[in-house]
């Protein structure tokens, strides 16, 4: 049974898109690297690669296009340095070449990129076709990829590229394909759930290294909310949308208590979610979770147990995460957190899913009350359409992660009030999120062709 670690789910990464602008930029230095591999690098002349489906419609604003620059001159999203894509892709653009994994030159003209706004590829609505040509214009290698969510990249038939692979090949002691799997695995070892995944992690790497690498991941989220506090001015992508973190953040210091309002923490839920998405649309270094558009919903709830739930601690952090990613790995299996193919239910409602499940986790939770946490996280984004203005990740995309954060708090407590009994599991409510995706409308799929999109005027 495939094991979908927690840093698959959580990877360290670069904004808009996690589908479109992480896994397009994976997907072609993955490309560069076969050619590599293959002798074939040194008779490429030029490199020619198509966008298809959703990377057609939305790419552009995604930043799909510069993804695909960076990631043919070997760059990984997670150590590219954010500051210097804009001078690089300038420098790109003018030469009208780019640097294969960083040495050979070749020709990369403007008509290099080609968005396909009509046309699909068979497997997945974020299709890429990479050609690289030789001087004569032959045609060396052609290979096909897709961008399935999250930063995740499949090749032509479906099968992982550059995932941990170390994790999808090991023996784990505690395989689980679905919330009733973890619930029988809880109750016959006398587990947590996020001890099921504790553990199966680490079949795949010593402890230490787990536990640090983890803690790794949280302190990347922190660094993304203190930046996002810390900058002003006007969002990329021509939306003219104005960064409200930063002043929030000086109006929530200056009365750090909420001596006045009892809803103030909600405040400051909002403001950590608001960060991150902020400097996700900006480009900025961000932690998937599970996806780049959802990436601010389990960063709030993480600072929210951190701040303010008593005796909070980075053991607790590693638990909450851990059990983020649990959740994460079943939607993942079973559904999709691609708002391609299911809609933002997809990941603002996923994100959702995972941070209330892991905040009853890190409250106390049992596991019949951490799946009725997710469940319910689920349950009140079913039906959540994909329609960004302009084909940015701005709006509704970041206060949407605000609105998400806050409801998967109250899901938590409303699960932590019951004993766990519930109508709707959360396999069912998963089934049935999939089941709404097919069902819905292509407009609502990230494809800026329908909703918002279409309703309100780009300017
Ligand atoms: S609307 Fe939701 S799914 Fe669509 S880009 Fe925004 S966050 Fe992602």
């Amino acid at each position: 049974m495939e094991h979908i670690s927690v840093f698959d789910i959580f990877k360290i990464g670069i904004g808009p898109s996690s589908s479109h602008t992480v896994g397009p930029m994976r997907a072609a230095r993955r490309f560069v690297e076969r050619l590599r591999d293959d002798r074939q690098l040194e008779r490429v002349a030029r490199v020619k690669v198509e966008l298809f489906g959703s990377l057609g419609f939305t790419g552009k604003g995604h930043g799909s296009d510069v993804a695909v620059m960076l990631g043919l001159e070997g760059e990984d999203p997670k150590t590219v340095d954010v500051d210097a894509v804009p001078t690089r892709v300038q420098a790109i653009i003018r030469a009208q070449s780019l640097k294969l994994l960083g040495g050979q030159a070749v020709a990369f003209g403007s008509d290099a990129i080609v968005f396909h706004r009509r046309e699909k590829l068979p497997l997945h609505p974020n299709g890429m076709r990479f050609s690289a040509l030789d001087a004569a214009g032959a045609v060396l290698a052609e290979r096909v990829y897709y961008s399935v969510g999250g930063g995740f990249v499949v090749n032509h038939e479906g099968h992982p590229e550059g995932a941990n692979t170390a994790a999808s090949t090991a023996t784990i002691p505690y395989p689980f394909s679905t919330g009733e799997d973890l619930l029988v695995l809880a109750e016959q070892h006398g587990l947590s759930i996020s001890t099921v995944m504790f553990e199966n992690e680490k079949a795949v790497r010593p402890e230490a290294e787990l536990r640090r690498d983890v803690i790794e991941i949280a302190r990347a989220m922190e660094a993304c909310v203190k930046r996002g506090c810390e900058r002003e001015g006007i969002l990329p992508g021509g939306l003219k949308v104005k960064r409200r973190a930063a002043a929030l953040h000086r109006r929530l210091r200056a009365d750090p208590r909420g001596s006045t309002d009892p809803l103030a923490v909600i405040d400051w839920v909002n403001l950590w979610a608001l960060a991150v998405n902020e400097e996700n649309a900006a480009g900025g270094r961000v932690v998937t979770a599970p996806t780049n558009g959802a990436a601010g919903i389990i960063p709030a709830v993480l600072m929210y147990y951190l701040r303010h739930v008593p005796n909070a601690d980075d053991d607790g952090a590693m638990r909450f995460l851990l059990t983020a990613a649990a959740i994460g790995a079943l939607y993942k299996k079973n559904a999709s957190i691609s708002g391609a193919e299911v809609g933002c239910q997809g990941e603002v409602g996923v994100a959702c899913s995972m941070a209330a499940g892991a905040l009853a986790e890190v409250m106390g939770g049992t596991p019949e009350q951490v799946e009725n946490a997710a469940e319910i996280g689920m349950e009140h984004n079913l039906g959540l359409t994909c329609d960004p203005i302009g084909g940015l990740v701005q709006v509704p995309c970041i206060e949407r992660n605000a609105m998400g954060s806050v409801k998967a708090i109250n899901a938590a407590r409303l699960a932590l009030s019951g004993d766990g009994k519930h109508k709707v599991s959360l396999d069912k409510v998963i089934a049935t999120m999939w089941q709404t995706g097919a069902d819905m409308s292509s407009k609502y799929k990230e494809t800026a062709r329908g909703g918002l999109a279409v309703n309100i005027i780009e300017c």
